[in-house]
């Protein structure tokens, strides 16, 4: 199913303004869309909306081309799935993912193949007598998902749903859930606040901040091609650099003047109006090359490593104090203390115009 929010906006009663306003969003069928923001940005009030939990102040909602603001959150044909699992503890798991079906008086059979279809599809099988506290936080989630499953709904609304759970059962919970995507086809909305998340499960990441819309696009374009300044430092990790400076005579120099970058042909083009006028450079830290024989270069010394394994993290400085993040390869040599001279790989350099914090390039 489509979902599609035309120009919706969210007052709450009792507050100034509104949480959220001129929300223009697509959803096609079948997509996996991740609404990602920090907390507050008004992402689980979006959710909510869609659900029917909240009503909308202004705008329409449409599932297929129809509108349904006014629809009830039971006729909207949608299974939402929270960060608190919300189980019936006295319940089986059998019991508490049939529920739903009871409620709506299907018969034992439909039930019965329909709950035995998603426990196979998640795995969940030997423990469908069990109760939720007998179980693990990752099975737990298993089945809140499962229970949402076999209402075979038209969307998927998750908030949070992985929040609860340790690092390493989240990465495995991430694939399990793309792939359910891919067995089912389900159009999903899912909100969270962690980029990797949205970077891995999405085909479409929708950014917002301040009730805002960021940016909406692929996983990659977030990457590639942010928007503005708020995007390219909420998307990646460690956070992208960013150097105040101005374009003289076609050089990027930095105000402090320890960096200077001669940008691509492709990119002067869109750097010629901004001659003499402030630009912000976003420089990726796994972009960074090791210095030697190259020209524009610039010094930093190593402040504080971080060995993660697979990579290495340089805090370094710039002499004039500037704090740079460098992403190196795992096994190259680094020591704290060195003094040591990068250059940057100038097809990767992001501009933003300094005044509007939005792209140049
Ligand atoms: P988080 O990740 O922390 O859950 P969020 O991005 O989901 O944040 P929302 O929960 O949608 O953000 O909240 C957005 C804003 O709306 C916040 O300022 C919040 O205080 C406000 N808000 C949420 N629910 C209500 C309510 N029922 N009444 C009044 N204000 C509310």
């Amino acid at each position: 199913m489509k979902v599609e929010l035309n120009n919706i906006g969210k007052k709450y009663e009792g507050r100034e303004d509104f949480t959220l306003r001129n929300i223009n969003l697509d959803i096609e069928d079948k997509e996996f869309c991740v609404i990602l923001g920090p907390s507050g940005c008004g992402k689980t009030t979006l959710l909510r909306m869609v659900a029917g939990l909240n009503s909308i102040t202004e705008g329409d909602l449409l599932f297929d081309g129809i509108r349904v603001n006014k629809v009830a959150p039971k006729d909207r044909d949608i299974a939402m799935v929270f960060q608190s699992y919300a189980l019936y503890p006295h319940m089986t798991v059998y019991d508490n993912m049939a529920f739903s079906l009871s409620m709506r008086k299907e018969r034992k059979k439909v039930i019965h193949d329909r709950v035995m279809e998603a426990a196979e599809v998640l795995q969940i099988k030997d423990y469908l007598y069990s109760k939720p506290s007998d179980i693990s936080g990752g099975q737990r989630q298993r089945v809140a998902l499962g229970r949402a499953m076999v209402r075979k709904p038209s969307v998927f609304l998750m908030d949070e749903p992985l929040s609860n759970l340790d690092a390493k059962l989240r990465e495995h919970m991430r694939v399990e859930l793309v792939r359910l995507h891919k067995t089912l086809g389900t159009t999903s909305i899912y909100v969270t606040h962690d980029q990797t998340e949205a970077m891995t499960m999405a085909t479409k990441i929708v950014l917002m901040n301040g009730g805002k819309i960021q940016q909406a696009g692929k996983p990659e374009e977030f990457y590639n091609r942010p928007n503005n300044i708020f995007v390219a430092k909420f998307i990646g990790s460690p956070t992208m650099n960013m150097i105040k400076g101005k374009m003289i005579n076609g050089m990027f120099v930095s105000d402090d003047e320890a960096i200077k970058l001669r940008p691509i042909e492709e990119d002067l083009e869109f750097l010629n109006p901004y001659e003499n006028k402030a630009v912000t450079v976003g420089l990726r830290p796994e972009r960074f090359i090791n210095g030697e024989g190259l020209t524009d270069t610039f010094e930093c010394i190593i402040d504080v490593i971080e060995m993660l394994g697979k990579e290495k993290i340089l805090y370094t400085k710039t002499k004039t104090g500037k704090d740079i993040i460098i992403s190196t390869p795992g096994h190259y040599e680094y020591n704290e203390g060195e003094h040591h001279r990068f250059g940057f790989d100038l097809s990767a350099i992001h501009f933003f115009d300094s005044e509007t914090q939005n792209r140049i390039n």
